[in-house]
C-alpha cells in the first residue's frame, strides 16, 4: 500500500494563482495515484496565511468540490515560515510524509515523483534544489545567492539554493514539532535535526501570476533572522574587531604621544574627527547586532503561539485535529 502524502501549500494573497495551482496539483495526484507512488486519501493543504483577498473563499469551495483539497485558515498573518509550520504540525499524526510547496508554482510539480521515489527509498528529508536561477531577475539572483553565501560565512548551515522545496516523513514532523523557539527558521532547523537526507535538483519557473509575497525589506529581515536565530558568530565578530580596534589604539597611543614630545601636536585634527566618527559607528553596529540577539530571547521568552490554527477543513477528521494543533 502506497504511502499519504500531505502537501502544504502556504497561500497570502494569492487569489490569482489558486485555481491555477489546485488545477495541476490535482492532475499530479492523479498520476502519483495511478502510478501507485501515493495512496488514494492523500491530501493537498492549502494554508491561508491571514490573506486579504478571496484566497480563503477559493481554498473552501476547492474543499467542497473535491475533497483531496483541504484548508487551513490562520488566524491573522504570521509569515511563510509560520504558515509552512502550521500546516506541516497539523498534518504530523494523520500524514505518512509530507511536501512543502510555494502556491506560485515556481517550483517544479514534476519534482515531486523523484523525491517521492528518493522516500521509498529510505530517505527521511528530501531537498528541492535549484539547479539554475535563469528566470529570477539579476537583482532576485544576486541577493538570493548572497543571502546562502553569507549565510554559510555566519556560521547557518543552510543547503545551497534550496528554498522550501522538500519532503519530510512524518517520524521526522514529529521531531521537528520538538522545535519550540518562535523565531523559527526551516532552512536551518530541517539539516540539523539530521536523518537520512538527499537533494533532487529542479528549475525554478517564473511566478505564475500576482506578485512577489517578498519585497526586499522582508528578505533582508529573513536573512537577518535566519542568522541570529542560527549563529553567535556576529557576536564573536564583534569581540573580534573589539580587540583589533584597541590594539590599534594603543598605537595610536604611542604615535600622539611621540608626535607631542617632537612638538608637533597641533596637526591632528582630521584623524581625530575621523577616528571618533568611525570608532562611533563601530560601536552603534555592535550595539545594533547585540540588541538584535536580545530581541530575539524577548520573543522567545515571552513564548507567544507561532500561530493559531481558526479551522482546518479535511474530510478525515480535520476539526479535532484543529483544535490540538493551536500550538505554541
Ligand atoms: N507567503 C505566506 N505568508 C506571507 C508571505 C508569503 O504564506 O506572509 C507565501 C506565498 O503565498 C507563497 C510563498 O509564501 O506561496 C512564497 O512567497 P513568494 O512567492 O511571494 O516569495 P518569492 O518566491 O518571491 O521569494
Ligand atoms: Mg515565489
Amino acid at each position: 500500500m502506497a504511502d499519504k502524502l500531505y502537501m502544504i501549500v502556504p497561500c497570502f494573497n494569492e487569489e490569482e494563482v489558486l485555481p491555477e495551482t489546485a488545477k495541476r496539483l490535482k492532475e499530479k495526484y492523479k498520476t502519483l495515484m495511478d502510478a501507485g507512488l501515493i495512496s488514494d486519501d492523500s491530501r493537498v493543504v492549502f494554508v491561508n496565511d491571514g490573506s486579504r483577498d478571496n484566497t480563503w473563499r477559493i481554498i473552501q469551495e476547492l474543499h467542497n468540490t473535491d475533497p483531496v483539497f483541504s484548508g487551513i485558515d490562520l488566524a491573522h498573518n504570521s509569515g511563510h515560515q509560520n504558515a509552512i509550520l502550521a500546516g506541516l504540525i497539523s498534518v504530523k499524526d494523520i500524514c505518512d510524509v509530507s511536501i512543502t510547496m510555494d502556491a506560485d508554482l515556481q517550483d517544479d510539480i514534476n519534482t515531486i515523483d523523484e523525491m517521492l521515489i528518493k522516500y521509498y527509498e529510505g530517505n527521511q528529508i528530501v531537498y528541492g534544489v535549484r539547479s539554475t536561477r535563469k528566470t529570477d531577475t539579476f537583482f532576485k539572483r544576486f541577493t538570493a545567492e548572497g543571502f546562502y553565501k553569507f549565510m554559510k560565512i555566519m556560521g547557518a548551515d543552510v543547503i545551497y539554493n534550496h528554498a522550501d522545496f522538500r519532503l519530510i516523513s512524518s517520524r521526522v514532523l514529529k521531531e521537528l514539532a520538538e522545535y519550540k523557539e518562535v523565531n523559527l527558521f526551516l532552512r536551518g532547523i530541517v539539516p540539523l535535526i539530521g536523518f537520512k537526507s538527499c537533494s533532487v535538483y529542479y528549475e525554478r519557473h517564473e511566478r505564475f501570476a500576482g506578485k512577489s509575497k517578498y519585497p526586499l525589506g522582508k528578505m533582508l529581515s529573513f536573512a537577518i533572522n535566519g542568522i541570529t536565530s542560527f549563529s553567535t558568530k556576529p557576536l564573536k565578530l564583534i569581540t573580534a574587531i573589539g580587540f583589533i580596534m584597541s590594539a590599534i589604539s594603543i598605537g595610536a597611543i604611542i604615535w600622539a604621544f611621540i608626535v607631542k614630545i617632537l612638538g608637533h601636536s597641533e596637526y591632528g585634527w582630521s584623524s581625530t574627527m575621523c577616528s571618533i566618527w568611525l570608532i562611533g559607528g563601530i560601536q552603534i553596529l555592535a550595539l545594533g547586532i547585540i540588541g538584535e540577539y536580545i530581541g530575539k530571547i524577548y520573543a522567545e521568552v515571552k513564548q507567544r503561539p507561532r500561530f493559531i490554527v481558526a479551522e482546518f477543513i479535511n474530510d478525515t477528521g480535520g476539526k479535532d485535529i484543529a483544535e490540538k494543533n493551536t500550538e505554541k
